[in-house]
């Protein structure tokens, strides 16, 4: 259509339901899709990339394709099941223990039980008693609100103390914001806790990881098939250039292509949302553009070995330029990674960071050598690829008081609405918490749109 013709009016009406378009093809767009049709809309998902799933979306390394960035499910991850279960995924979820290392800068120590926690040497008997109170204190506090109001180390030196803080907790808090850490609030730490601390709440001992056989992958393709079985349109390779009300409805741009939707949600990040979305108030862009985002380089590596054998190992180290070790080979049977060994090398940091910007062969020269630092036996033949991937606006940093300043998701523009992951407040980000989302964005706005309110029966 062309964007200049006039613009035809395409309100809704009782015997057409409203079409909509959902901007953005990851776990949350999909489900806001999902969720849409089962209320009886018309949709259509219009995806910037060649694929579907964003951060949850699979990609090729040599010849294995697994997802771009890990991803487990944990037990407690009790809305995303409830997904899989609709797409009958569910009963297929491979669960195990992992295991957790921790890396000093000199030493590797096993971080599974108490007994090793109470010999982790990078803190005094006083601190490891102190800093297992605040994580039972933490994850026994319902309300995070008030926390939002409080910086994390202020918080985490308070309860556990300035050592403690120094050297576990400000490492933690580095390997996920970076350089973002001392703007974080206690709410943050918190939700953190009650993540990882949610399947013991409910009475289990100890938390598994699990995944679904292929992955995300697999998931991604039973919900695209869900999608289109329900009518849903799905379109990649469609990245969405501007959202122009008009009428009673909104010109959504996309490639050469000017579209009429009645409605538009766009679940891209505040700053990509921004670029898109025209005609809002200055206060509701202030509002978007204060929101701190964090970017993200991961490298997958394929090796010939297993590296540790655990899942996980934290780093204190600050020297390390990378954050994490993710062995996901030793979660996931190496059947389905066609018997390499898999690992991920994640690394956090600030939207302007130039590492966001270097080529792949700049992050393997700084990040082998690191590798082989906290793996000493890690031969350079050993590793038979090194790819990476990077987003720049990954997750919002939960600033001080992060609800009070947080835009709501219906804008100033009747009909157009801002949903991203920026709106998971008091949470870590998941897709447990995405899908937790899109229920809770569809339901609100089926309570007020005037789409869902002028059908019958809804
Ligand atoms: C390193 C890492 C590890 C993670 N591990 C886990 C885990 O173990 N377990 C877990 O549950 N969760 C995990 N997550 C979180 C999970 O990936 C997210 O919660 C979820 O994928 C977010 O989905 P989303 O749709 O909100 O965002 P995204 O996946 O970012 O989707 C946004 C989409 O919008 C598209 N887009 C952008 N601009 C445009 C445009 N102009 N037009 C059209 N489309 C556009 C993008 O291409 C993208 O597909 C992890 C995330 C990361 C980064």
């Amino acid at each position: 259509m062309d964007a200049k013709a006039p613009v035809r009016d395409a309100a809704p009406t009782e015997s057409r339901p409203g079409h909509w378009a959902v901007v953005g093809g990851g776990m949350l767009g999909l489900t806001l899709a999902l969720r849409l049709t089962q209320n009886g809309q018309r949709v259509t998902v219009l995806e910037a990339a060649p694929s579907l799933g964003g951060l949850a979306s699979a990609w090729q390394v040599e010849d294995v394709v697994w997802d771009r960035y890990y991803h487990v499910i944990m037990l407690s991850d009790a809305r995303l099941r409830a997904l899989l279960s609709e797409l009958e995924l569910e009963d297929e979820i491979r669960w195990s223990v992992t295991k957790t290392n921790f890396f000093t800068g000199t030493s590797m120590y096993p971080l599974n039980n108490s007994f090793d926690y109470i010999r982790l040497p990078v803190l005094s008997l006083v601190d490891k008693a102190r800093l297992g109170a605040t994580i039972v204190f933490g994850s026994r506090i319902e309300n995070g609100r008030p926390l939002e109001k409080v910086s994390a180390e202020s918080w985490l030196s308070r309860w556990s103390g300035r050592s403690a803080y120094r050297n576990l907790w400000r490492p933690l808090l580095r390997s996920k914001l970076g350089s973002n850490h001392g703007k974080a609030s206690a709410a943050y730490i918190w939700s953190v806790i009650r993540r990882f601390y949610a399947a013991r709440r409910g009475g289990l001992k100890t938390e598994m990881f699990g995944y679904v056989p292929g992955g995300y992958r697999r998931i991604l393709a039973a919900l695209a098939d869900r999608l289109r079985d329900s009518g849903v349109t799905l379109e990649t390779g469609r990245p969405v250039a501007s959202v122009v009300a008009s009428g009673k409805g909104f010109q959504v741009t996309a490639g050469d292509e000017t579209r009429h939707f009645d409605r538009v949600i766009n679940t891209c990040a505040s700053p990509i949302a921004m670029r898109i979305c025209e005609g809002l108030k200055p206060a509701e862009r202030k509002q978007h553009h204060s929101i701190l985002y964090q970017g993200i380089v991961c490298a997958s590596l394929l090796l010939n070995r297993p590296l540790g054998g655990a899942y996980l190992t934290y780093i204190t180290d600050e020297t390390i330029p990378f954050t994490t070790v993710i062995e996901m080979s030793s979660l996931i049977e190496r059947s389905e990674i066609g018997g390499r060994h898999l690992l991920y090398l994640p690394k956090y940091l600030p939207v302007d960071d130039p590492l966001l910007d270097a080529d792949d062969a700049e992050i393997e020269a700084a990040f082998l050598p690191a590798l082989q630092r906290l793996f000493p036996d890690l031969t350079r033949d050993a590793i038979k690829a090194f790819k990476v991937t990077r987003t720049r606006h990954v997750l919002a940093v939960s600033t001080l008081n992060y609800s009070d300043n947080l835009p709501p998701m219906a804008t100033s523009i009747p009909g157009l609405y801002i949903v991203n992951s920026a709106q998971i407040v008091n949470a870590s980000l998941s897709v447990d918490e995405s899908v937790n989302l899109a229920n809770e964005a569809v339901a609100s706005i089926m309570t007020r749109d005037p789409v869902f309110i002028s059908r019958p029966g809804q």
